[in-house]
């Protein structure tokens, strides 16, 4: 059937009049010439009648082939076509909420409308989507708390699970789900999307489920590792990784116009960032460098050398950058900004690319300017989930920052690991796609050989604490029992290290079932710590700053600390340390920026206090969905008077802290001058830089509550609060609902307050605690 046949039953059968006819513009020409010009659209009719003629189809093609952006679309027009529109319901998933927004964006602009017709996307916090929208491009996040509500997913015609290849917990998660749920669904559509040729996998774990491959095109990619750039230049890595310079000479003899002095340069930058690389301490078998990361410590020079050599010396090209994370993106674009080629703004467009940022500076990276050479610093996220198209080069640096955990000392990390051989093809295709490319991966060979072939999956590598509780709320059985029948079940101890934790938090009862807060608790889109923390922010009428906590633990850290102001930007933040607590410098930066925003001076007061304007925008909005999510649960009344009565005190805020955050807790041994920290699963720990209480020489307190350890070589403690014995020994309650339904909390050590000696902020929590009880 002709386009124009299927805009016009689209415009019958959903929405009326049509927002403006593709063929008909010369944009819309171009939009659908370039459509047709993807590989996924030669296989259109197969993939069709494929997902006509079987429930579950697998659908695998390279990177840039079409799958997320014309695959949904496809099933759509076919719905239109056979005038089912309007009852047609498509759902694609997506890992990151980054590219539920770029490719919903895109998919609208192919078709020629705005946002919120046919096509929408909901991400936590945003999404536009209107009464006609039959496709809708989510974060596996949301279907995930959808199918909480309707378990069936009642109107639901099509799932796609859009780049099941990375192996996310969600997307393992649902997959579990939605395998229970086909034959109860039978006339829905499972479609599985995935990058690379793992396609197999997923069939037999959907009982041999159709497999379509996509044929890919990609035009040679010219690859380097580190030996082939050094000899590049005229020198030699030897096989313990020392620079030889024997190649020097003859190349000299052979082109005698090679400045001697640029080789030395390249010389000593490449000895630098060879020594920073510490590649001698390199792993095979654990896949970890020794040596202790920090974002200096990525050959910085080496990358910046290498892209110099791009500017000044190749063909045109837009560059890709693969580096670990934001921390060392942003330390290398403040570097390359000072670099007198790549800082020239008139010659280079210097963009970063990362999963945090906001949806107007994505745009940016797709757009395809003129007379600047344009380079992009990114993270994984630039592997698969996102398209740029006119990258000529890629430098790899080889490494990702992988969540893994530690289930023998319960304990999650986050380390900065090398990434798979599949991860470093990819990257290595991102070269290829407009003509031919090159590839500059920053490490040798042999590093490459040992790579394994695939990252394990994020199910076999995180703490599962929240995906016991989803278990529980969607009632899917005894937990491990489903665990059991996922496509890698993870280990039994981390499975029952969660559950102990819930147990010990009060979410599950002794048998495992949820109790009335873990009930609660499956409600909030957050960590179980943290909507734990705002229930009792609740219940205990100090709810203003325990939202400021709260929001803040769930975005990127507000307080920045840029390499080269380090002292300046702590010196900053210790003016709003209050304490000994990290938490309480949150409230206090937050309730700043607030006042400066009446006067319109919130950006100025960022910049004076070395905070993140995005950050704090990000925390002033999730203040916001957690106070109406309260309110939508009940736990907050609609038009609350009360729940900020102790808003003002410190003690109950830092012990409320306490509680949301518990067992998290460590005790600080003193010293004479100094003092050190012990948690009962590590031993020693010690405090991240950027705390408050880091600057400490002495804590006046017996322990330290955390939010977050993180084994970086030893293991380091983020956000703290100090805290005294009493509260220790007081918050050891049950959250329950009295005989009016209200919820309150009752302490576990309520006797002990009948001992002396009893501690100052021991009696202001007993009162508190009294007041509530007699209150509720
Ligand atoms: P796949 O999912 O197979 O990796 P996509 O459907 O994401 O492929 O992309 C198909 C093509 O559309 C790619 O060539 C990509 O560059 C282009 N594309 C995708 N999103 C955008 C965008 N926001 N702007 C411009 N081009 C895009
Ligand atoms: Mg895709």
């Amino acid at each position: 059937m002709c386009e124009v046949h299927i805009l016009l039953s689209r415009a019958l059968s959903i929405m009326g009049p049509v927002p403006f006819f593709l063929q008909e513009s010369a944009e819309g020409r171009r939009m659908l010439e370039f459509r047709r010009s993807l590989p996924a659209y030669k296989e259109k009719e197969a993939i069709l009648s494929t997902i006509l003629r079987n429930q579950v189809v697998i659908i695998s093609g390279q990177t840039g082939c079409g799958k997320t952006t014309q695959l949904p679309q496809f099933i759509l027009e076919c719905e239109i076509e056979s005038l089912q529109g309007a009852a047609c319901n498509i759902i694609c998933t997506q890992p990151r909420r980054i590219s539920a927004i770029s490719v919903s964006e895109r998919v609208a602009l192919e078709r020629g409308e705005k946002l919120g017709e046919s096509v929408g996307y909901k991400v936590r916090l945003e999404g536009i989507k209107g009464r006609e929208t039959r496709l809708l491009f989510c974060t596996t996040g949301i279907l995930l708390r959808r199918l909480i509500a309707d378990r069936k997913l009642k109107d639901v015609t099509h799932i796609i699970v859009d780049e099941i290849h990375e192996r996310g917990m969600n997307e393992d998660f649902l997959l579990i789900v939605l395998k229970d749920l086909l034959p109860r669904r039978p006339e829905m559509k499972l479609i599985l999307m995935s990058a690379t040729l793992d396609a197999e996998l997923f069939s037999s774990y959907f009982n041999g489920a159709a497999i379509i491959k996509i044929p890919g095109f990609t035009h040679p990619v010219r690859t380097c590792f580190l030996e082939d750039i050094l000899e590049l230049s005229g020198y030699r890595l030897t096989p313990d990784n020392q620079i030889d310079d024997y190649g020097q000479e003859r190349i000299w003899k052979m082109n005698k116009q090679a400045p001697r002095k640029r080789k030395s340069q390249i010389a000593s930058v490449v000895e630098d960032s060879l020594r920073e690389a510490d590649f001698k301490d390199y792993n095979p078998q654990t896949r970890e460098s020794l040596s202790c990361w920090n974002p200096d410590c990525m050959g910085f020079n080496f990358i910046e050398y290498i892209l110099c050599h791009i500017c000044e010396d190749e063909r045109p090209g837009a560059v890709l950058v693969f580096m670990i994370g934001w921390d060392d993106i942003s330390a290398l674009k403040e570097k390359l900004l000072l670099h007198p080629v790549l800082g020239d703004q008139s010659r280079v467009l210097l963009l970063i690319c990362h999963g945090s940022m906001a949806s107007s500076e994505q745009r940016l990276i797709f757009e395809e300017p003129e007379g600047v050479r344009k380079i992009v610093l990114a993270t994984n996220i630039a592997e698969t989930s996102i398209t740029i198209n006119d990258i000529v080069f890629v430098l790899d640096c080889g490494k990702e920052k992988e969540s893994s955990y530690d289930a023998l000392n319960n304990t999650p990390c986050l380390l900065p690991t090398w990434i798979s051989k599949v991860s470093a093809q990819q990257r290595r295709g991102r070269a290829g796609r407009v003509q031919p490319g090159e590839c500059y991966h920053l490490y040798p060979r042999c590093v490459y050989d040992a790579f394994a072939e695939y990252q394990l999956p994020e199910i076999l590598r995180t703490p599962l604490q929240s995906l016991c509780l989803q278990i529980k709320s969607l009632k899917l059985g005894p937990i491990s029992e489903f665990l059991s029948r996922a496509l890698q079940s993870p280990e039994i101890l981390a499975v029952q290290n969660a559950i102990e934790y819930l147990k010990i938090i009060g979410a599950f009862d002794d048998n495992e079932n949820l109790t009335l807060l873990g009930h609660y608790l499956t409600m909030f889109p957050m960590e179980p710590k943290l909507g734990k923390m705002l229930i009792l922010g609740a219940i205990f009428n100090c709810l203003d700053p325990i939202l400021t906590v709260t929001a803040s633990l769930s975005v990127r850290d507000p307080f920045l600390a840029p390499l080269d102001q380090k002292d300046v930007a702590a010196a900053a933040k210790s003016q709003f340390s209050h304490d000994y607590s990290d938490h309480l410098a949150l409230v206090r930066a937050y309730d700043g920026w607030k006042d400066a925003e009446i006067d319109l001076a919130g950006q100025e007061y960022c910049w004076a206090n070395f905070l993140s304007s995005q950050s704090m925008k990000a925390i002033d909005a999730l203040r916001m969905e957690f106070l109406s999510l309260l309110k939508d649960i009940g736990i907050v009344d609609s038009n609350p008077t009360n729940c900020n009565a102790w808003s003002y005190d410190v003690h109950l805020i830092r012990a409320v802290i306490f509680y949301g955050l518990y067992p998290g807790i460590c005790s600080i041994v003193h010293k004479e001058k100094s003092f050190s920290l012990k948690t009962m699963e590590d031993g020693k720990v010690h405090l991240h830089l950027n705390s408050v209480n880091a600057r400490e020489s002495k804590i006046p307190y017996p322990w330290l509550v955390f939010n977050e350890k993180i084994k970086v070589n030893s293991v380091f403690l983020r956000d703290s609060t100090a805290v005294s014995d009493s509260v220790v020994l007081l918050f050891g309650g049950k959250i329950s609902k009295d005989g009016d339904g209200q919820l309150k909390m009752l302490g576990g050590y309520l006797e002990f307050l009948m001992k002396p000696p009893v501690a100052e902020m021991f009696q202001s929590i007993r009162r508190k605690l009294d007041d509530i009880i007699q209150s509720k």
